[in-house]
């Protein structure tokens, strides 16, 4: 007989891992403890299938836990004669808190099954599935502590709960229709009378059925849905919520239907089923039925699973009745205002959205962290949210707590405690109040989650960015840490590299140390600093901000300097005259020289932007990055040509000049060239651009192993596979985000990086 002393720590609190633990034990006859500990999980067992149990808790743990380490120590028997699971010691230092997840396959089972006592409730939930961030309201994870709080259980429920070998022991948000959450319906659209009934589920279906509009409570906010195969609804969403061309995302019941609107391969399948439910952005099937309204223009559509068992019963008939939703597929767009963040309880909602839609479709379980869905495009993240936040990302070492502020736009925060970042759901663009109070208020429940008090605070450099205002206003010490150097760094802290490495950063804006736009930049970066070793040639920005709006301005700039006198000559054969007004274009001309309209950026974003208005795709921008994702939409595989472009290593930093390159694919397009060859061969100078300066740039710095890519560019498939597929000739090792954005959204990760490392080493910060 054997007694041992099992650690384990993880994500293995609030997951269902005593309960497992417990049920483990007793059916291996074991005898000793489980208790949750500051640390994780403390176990103690005696008796003769030891280490049988300790391989079962290895192989196959709880669902929603993730062990890191399992530490065993052998101690001496003492002859217990029970299992027991004991209160929590006193909460410590790091305690994961697990993000929301999908409903299960055993609680969806129980909802379609007519003689179960839930069949039919759309907030079943137990210890494997179901809401947690978005409910939980402080540490430690039990029921007082959740929205759950005013729900008293009833005895059945109560019962799960207390009984170790159930499976919702111990499940926080437990209901049932007795006892827990219930939806309401309010109509807006008198238009819409016909369609309500008693029931609020029901209601719902016969709005979406006649092509109305319904916002609906989920998760961590509200959505605004639609039937996304009734081109005249999405085409009023699309009027009512946003002017701008930005898609829409959609849901659809399984895997089988969203396989007749995209080519899907095995990993993206793999991502839509798992338990975390983000939306994957894939590429759209040849003659998909799909509206081009949901989203103009684009290569994708985004689609996700349903994750809520109300979502469930959106899509669901019972099997023998008539087929009641009608709609296949809905659009669930975010509920919020323009750029304000998701909408999250029921009064804001109907305050707010009332203008938008023709009915709610309301519960009463608050939501606590509002967060919104996350997007994924294969293993790029594009949005990081509900699913994944707010699991840490684990650093190399332990390291003093610190909180970084981010950039202004698509800003995250990032905090760290020991050896973990805590990287903040999506909070948006920093351009409102609303967006500001939603920054704080996710901040001080991180903070007060997991227990961190920041000593130092890390910013960007962008004297006008609200985000390094607000970190100004803190009594805290404030380091500012350029754009692009926290980009890279937020690389090298994702996979805990450690010497010098060369950054690649193309993005779109970003501050420069000289006051410029930087965007298009080869650093040499360490924790105590960087230097720019190379980057794309200034381009000018006519009317600044607006020239980011409307790429027309850019382009008309980019050609005057290839021009010259014969600028106008070019515009009129490019067709700039019936695109855009004549004074316009006139008014562009003349600031474009004009440093003071007229600003100087790097960014490698407007080369995208410039080349979109040249071959006419896009000369306004709806949204952000509209025209360059248009190119990447038409590019073609199989074509390998190379625009030529010059590197200038005589100066310092080397300048990359692309004016050869634009030249070119000006003279293809007036020769009909097909754009989709222009656009490939664009995308191809981009990356070769990379791999020849970095060549250079290795041949420079000997002892340089590394090359880190980062930035919004290349949220861009393909110039993210070129780049990759080019610098595979190097001989360095390339790295690029795994887990979150390279977008803005990794930049608050990257500075917290930088301001710990310096803590760790006593730099002045
Ligand atoms: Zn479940
Ligand atoms: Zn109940
Ligand atoms: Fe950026």
């Amino acid at each position: 007989m054997k007694r041992l002393k099992i650690k384990v720590t993880g994500r293995v609190q609030g997951v269902g891992f005593r309960p497992f633990v417990y049920n483990l034990a007793k059916a291996l006859s074991l005898r000793g403890y489980v208790l949750n500990s500051s640390k994780g999980v403390v176990i103690e067992v005696e008796g003769n299938r030891v280490e049988e149990f300790l391989q079962r808790l290895k192989q196959s743990p709880p669902p929603l836990s993730d062990i890191e380490r399992v530490i065993v120590e052998e101690v001496s028997p003492v002859g217990e004669q029970d299992f027991r699971i004991l209160e929590s010691q006193e909460e410590g230092s790091f305690t994961h808190v697990s993000p929301d997840v999908s409903v299960c396959e055993e609680c969806l089972g129980e909802m379609l099954d007519k003689t179960d006592r839930r069949y039919l409730y759309p907030f079943i939930n137990c210890t494997n599935c179901g809401p947690r961030y978005s409910i939980t309201l402080s540490l430690p994870y039990d029921r007082p502590n959740t929205t759950m709080r005013i729900f008293k259980m009833c005895q059945k429920c109560q019962s799960e709960y207390d009984d170790p070998t159930n499976r919702r022991f111990h499940a926080q948000p437990n209901a049932c229709p007795e006892c827990g959450p219930s939806l309401s319906f309010r109509l807006i659209n008198k238009a819409f009378k016909r369609c309500v009934e008693e029931d609020p589920l029901q209601s719902t279906i016969n709005l979406l059925n006649s092509g109305a509009i319904v916002a609906i409570k989920g998760l961590g906010g509200f959505h605004i849905a639609c039937d996304a195969l009734n081109e005249r609804a999405v085409e009023k969403l699309r009027e009512r919520k946003r002017k701008s061309n930005k898609p829409f995302a959609l849901m659809a019941a399984s895997v089988e239907i969203i396989k007749r609107f995209v080519l899907m391969d095995d990993r993206e399948q793999e991502l839509l089923e798992s338990n975390r439910r983000p939306i994957v952005l894939m590429r759209k099937r040849p003659g998909c039925e799909i509206p081009e309204v949901v989203a103009p223009g684009n290569r994708y559509l985004g689609f996700m699973l349903p994750y809520t068992p109300l979502h469930y019963l959106l899509f669901y008939s019972p099997p023998g009745s008539p087929e009641n939703p009608l709609f296949k597929c809905l659009v669930m767009t975010s509920g919020n205002l323009k750029e304000e963040p998701i909408i999250h309880r029921n009064d804001d909602a109907l305050e707010r959205l009332s203008g938008l839609v023709d009915a709610f479709l309301f519960h009463n379980r608050d939501i606590f962290m509002r967060v919104d869905d996350s997007v994924v495009k294969k293993e790029l993240f594009i949005r990081r949210a509900r699913g994944y936040v707010p699991e840490p990302i684990v650093l190399p070492d332990d390291g003093p707590e610190v909180l970084a502020t981010g950039a202004d736009l698509k800003n995250t925060f990032s905090l760290t405690k020991e050896n973990y970042a805590i990287l903040s759901q999506h909070i948006g663009d920093m351009e409102n109040y609303e967006t500001l109070l939603f920054f704080q208020e996710v901040l001080e429940n991180l903070k007060a989650l997991y227990r961190i008090k920041p000593i130092a605070v890390a910013t960007d450099l962008h004297p006008g960015y609200l985000s390094r205002q607000w970190a100004d206003s803190q009594a805290l010490p404030v380091t500012y840490i350029q754009h692009h150097y926290a980009h890279a760094m937020a690389v090298v802290a994702e996979h805990g590299l450690k010497a010098p490495v060369i950054g690649v950063v193309f993005d779109g804006t970003g501050y420069g140390l000289d006051g410029r736009i930087w965007g298009g930049e080869f650093l040499w970066v360490d924790t105590e600093g960087f230097q720019r070793l190379a980057h794309l040639d200034y381009l000018r920005l006519p009317g600044g901000e607006m020239a980011i709006k409307q790429p027309w301005r850019t382009a008309v700039a980019l050609l005057r300097g290839l021009y010259a006198e014969e600028t106008e000559g070019f515009l009129k054969r490019l067709g700039f005259f019936e695109r855009i007004d004549l004074k316009q274009i006139e008014m562009v001309l003349s600031i474009a020289e004009n440093e003071q309209f007229s600003p100087f950026s790097s960014g490698a974003g407007r080369y995208f932007d410039a080349l979109s208005s040249i071959v006419s795709l896009v000369d306004f921008n709806t949204h952000e990055a509209e025209a360059p994702m248009a190119l990447e939409a038409i590019t073609l595989d199989g074509v390998d040509e190379v625009y030529p472009f010059d590197i200038n290593e005589e100066t310092i930093p080397m300048v990359i000049s692309l004016r050869r390159c634009f030249q070119r694919a000006v003279d293809d397009y007036l020769q009909d060239v097909e754009l989709e060859i222009i656009a490939t061969r664009f995308h191809n100078t981009m990356a070769a651009l990379i791999r020849d300066t970095v060549m250079r740039l290795k041949s420079r710095k000997g002892e340089v192993k590394e090359v880190v890519l980062s930035g919004g560019v290349f949220q861009n498939s393909y110039l993210l596979s070129k780049t990759f597929e080019y610098l595979a000739d190097t001989g360095l090792k390339v790295y690029f985000h795994k887990s979150i954005p390279p977008n803005d959204a990794c930049i608050s990760l990257g500075q917290a990086y930088i301001l710990r490392e310096r803590l760790k080493r006593g730099m002045n910060v």
